[in-house]
């Protein structure tokens, strides 16, 4: 099925990825997505709301409802090997990480490139410079989800999201300071709380991030609880945890 997929890739490769269209008005745009498809990872950001609230989680920001093309657009990069995806879904993430780092930050002077470039050079070291570079840290992948997908969706993604958030003249770095400790179990048909049971002490920060600013970057939110855990390996290791930055929010079951 996978291969057939791929192939069906390869053989239309102006379908989006995340309608399935073959051609839109004004065209379809490079990196496997539509204008339309596009437009619904423009933002603004939001806040998403699990419920319930999983302990020490950090404000979490999102863009879209995880369902209909942004799901499948997510999908397609995740387990498809669309890579090309990752630069627009990296642009979502940039707005999620920029609207975490802005409400996570007193005194926060904006971040348009202007003011980041008047910054950079007048020497001042105020504002953002204040708050040093902050570090986006991927929530990691299992190393066998890695070898079946044939990337680290999230990995890529942010890589794409630190130059979006450089050009708005923040200074950041990705830095991939997480790993899995043990096996997790899969978190999918786990209640809230036994998702959060099944990932307790399941990462451990192997970077230097004591003091340091940080946004925790995923792809999707669910119930939190990975969010949740990444946060306290990180604060763990000394880190200040302002946010959770991510492209989609599961729409909440009522
Ligand atoms: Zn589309």
């Amino acid at each position: 099925m996978r291969l057939f997929e791929t192939l069906l890739d390869l053989a239309l490769p102006q379908r989006c990825a995340g309608c399935g269209v073959l051609d839109q008005p004004g065209g379809v745009l490079d990196q496997s997505i539509c204008t339309l498809c596009a437009a619904l990872l423009s933002g603004p950001a939001r806040r998403a709301s699990p419920v319930p609230v999983p302990l020490g989680l950090p404000p979490p920001w999102t863009i879209s409802a995880y369902e209909g093309p942004v799901q499948a657009l997510i999908v397609a990069h995740k387990e498809r090997g669309r890579t090309s995806l990752a630069r627009p879904l990296g642009r979502a993430l940039a707005k999620s990480a920029l609207a975490a780092l802005e409400a996570g930050s007193p005194g926060w002077g904006g971040h348009d490139a202007q003011a980041g470039h008047e910054r950079g050079v007048s020497g001042s070291h105020s504002a953002t410079e204040g708050l040093g570079v902050v570090a986006l840290v991927p929530v990691p992948s299992s190393a066998m989800a890695v070898r079946q997908r044939g990337h680290d969706a999230t990995r890529r993604m942010a890589s794409f999201a630190v130059q979006e958030i450089q050009a708005a003249g923040v200074r950041v770095v990705r830095v991939d300071a997480l790993r899995q400790r043990r096996r997790v179990a899969d978190q999918a048909g786990l209640s809230s709380t036994a998702r959060a049971v099944n990932l307790v002490g399941a990462f451990e920060a192997v970077a230097w991030v004591a003091g340091r600013r940080v946004v925790v970057a995923d792809d999707v939110i669910t119930s939190g609880a990975t969010s949740a855990e990444a946060a306290r390996a990180l604060r763990a290791a000394g880190a200040d945890v302002v946010g959770v930055a991510t492209v989609a929010a599961t729409p909440r079951k009522w």
